[in-house]
């Protein structure tokens, strides 16, 4: 295939391409650089050939940069490209070998904020249509850009987006922004995401912190939510709020293939992380089938009182948790929340305060969609292999995508499952940039020939 042979001979362009989007810093988080960045990518995108434009949903938010290319096949598909332009911040700049934002190329490596997330998956989309035009003038189907700039702070806007450009955005297929290679150089063709609800629940017993010496009087508002948390889930990881699971479906017999089939070297991972044991001493299959799809409830941070150098003997007069909870299919974040809440009332504890920071559903696609065999064959061709995943663990906007446009969502991308992402010296492999590029482009043919 022609275009495949032009990607081998333009990686030289793509490395360039993408040092130019890194050197220009796009940091949601700080807003810094989130207008040019967009204006940027906007620019690459017509150089490519694609029709782009700049849309907007209201002052204060990051625009989405838009692209469109359509085939001149009569009747085809249309494949649409989710990916970000906004990065996380580089601190801290000390841990860094190179400017952050210097986009250095290293051997088989191009260092920088940004090189792996988003920018090397996006470069990968971009080069892949390029090709497909420079050396026949035309795609095999029709393609979409969607590139917005805020997902490195939550995607707080991605669902209105979806919905106002609802029919814009209209498309046949989905491929999600990122993609990983684990170490033994194998891509993870990524069918779903996992829900998020986070939450902090608060006590306020005193106005001010008091002399520890009067715990006989005074009550202790740690203590009270170290017991209300407790009432949350069981030593094993099972959530105790009551309805918790219910709407939970369980793993289709398809799912359970592809989970058992898919490689975990528990070893290593334990190794990994310094750790002897998982959770309810977990194992094997029943490990896999926690990490596709697992719901959990964990606490991400306690604070209360004195936590600093040496001893002080001090009563605090507040104390709170944040709480993260993954949701897996069916479990929809408003329902779960008015279930916690109930959960608490119950137990006693309606003095507890909640507040909601976040909450999404999780996503899957369907492993017998069409849509998935020819991801998965797109990438055997390139890669020479690739390992099916039900879910990833994590967490994305995929619901928005799923719900407003109903089209199957895939992941499948170039970034090396131990490239730094959202940490110092952040790379992107350039061999995985070319096979990725290569695979989006199969993917490409393959999707214009249903
Ligand atoms: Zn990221």
């Amino acid at each position: 295939m022609k275009p495949l042979k032009h990607v081998d001979s333009n990686m030289n362009n793509l490395i360039s391409d993408l040092q130019t989007l890194i050197r220009q810093p796009s940091v949601s988080a700080k807003n810094e650089g989130i207008e040019e960045c967009a204006k940027l990518v906007q620019k690459m995108l017509t150089k490519a050939g694609i029709k782009s434009e700049i849309l907007r949903l209201k002052k204060g938010v990051a625009p989405i940069v838009y692209g469109e290319l359509k085939s001149k096949k009569n009747n085809s598909q249309t494949l649409l490209f989710y990916n970000h332009y906004d990065v996380q911040p580089a601190e801290p700049f000390e841990l860094w070998d190179d400017p952050p934002f210097s986009g250095k190329l290293k051997g088989n490596k191009i260092f920088g904020r940004g090189s792996a997330d988003d920018k090397g998956e996006l470069i990968t989309r971009i080069k892949a249509v390029e090709a497909f035009l420079k050396t026949t003038g035309d795609v095999p189907c029709n393609i979409k850009f969607v590139i917005e700039g805020e997902e490195e702070t939550g995607s707080a806007h991605i669902d209105q987006y979806l919905k106002k450009y609802k029919k814009k955005f209209a498309c046949d297929g989905v491929i999600w922004e990122f993609g990983y290679v684990d170490s033994k150089n194998r891509p993870i063709v990524g069918l779903g995401m996992k829900g998020l609800l986070f939450v902090e629940l608060f006590v306020k017993e005193s106005i001010r912190d008091a002399h520890s010496s009067l715990a006989v009087l005074i009550k202790n508002p740690a203590w009270r939510l170290i017991e209300a948390v407790k009432t949350l889930r069981d030593s094993n990881g099972k959530i105790l709020i009551k309805d918790w699971y219910a709407d939970v479906q369980p793993f289709s017999k398809k799912d359970l293939e592809i989970i058992s089939r898919e490689p975990f070297d528990e070893n290593s991972f334990k190794k990994e992380f310094g750790i002897k044991s998982f959770v309810a001493n977990k194992k094997g299959l029943e490990a896999k089938k926690a990490l596709v799809g697992g719901a959990t409830c964990n606490i991400a941070g306690f604070v209360s009182g004195y936590t600093g150098e040496g001893a002080k003997t001090v009563l605090p007069g507040n104390a709170l948790v944040k709480i993260d909870f993954r949701l897996v299919p069916k479990m929809d974040p408003k329902k779960q929340v008015e279930r916690l809440k109930k959960h608490l009332k119950s137990k006693g504890f309606s003095d507890i305060g909640i507040k909601v920071y976040h909450g999404e559903a999780a996503a899957r696609t369907n492993p017998s969609d069409p849509f998935v065999s020819q991801v998965k064959e797109a990438a055997d061709e390139s890669y020479g292999t690739s390992i099916l995943n039900v879910s990833n663990a994590g967490t994305g906007p995929m619901y928005s995508f799923v719900e407003n446009l109903k089209a199957p969502c895939i992941s499948i991308g170039s970034t090396y499952m131990f490239s730094r992402i959202h940490s110092p010296n952040e790379f992107a492999r350039v061999d995985l940039l070319k096979k990725t590029t290569k695979c989006i482009c199969l993917i490409i043919d393959k999707f214009g020939k249903t």
